[in-house]
C-alpha cells in the first residue's frame, strides 16, 4: 500500500467594494503585490481561540484591479 502526503490549498475571497473584482486575500497578485498573510497573520485567524470568526480582520487591502483600499472584517466558512 502506498502512502502519499496531503496538500492543502486555501483561498480566502472578498469582493472589491468598488469594482466587485473577486480578490483572494492570500494571493499577492490580487492584493496589489502586498502579502497580507505575512507570518501567517490571516491563516492564524482561521482558528481563533474563542471559536468566533467575527473578529477576523485584514486591514488596508488594495485591489489590484481598481487600486481602491478597504478593510475586511469577519469571515464566513
Ligand atoms: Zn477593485
Amino acid at each position: 500500500m502506498d502512502t502519499v502526503s496531503a496538500r492543502l490549498d486555501i483561498e480566502m475571497f472578498v469582493d472589491c467594494p468598488e469594482c466587485e473584482h473577486m480578490i483572494d486575500l492570500l494571493s499577492e497578485r490580487d492584493t496589489d503585490e502586498y502579502d497580507h498573510n505575512e507570518e501567517g497573520y490571516l491563516l492564524r485567524q482561521m482558528f481563533p481561540s474563542n471559536g468566533s470568526h467575527d473578529d477576523f480582520e485584514c486591514k488596508k487591502v488594495t485591489c489590484s484591479q481598481c487600486k481602491c483600499t478597504f478593510n475586511v472584517k469577519g469571515l464566513e466558512w
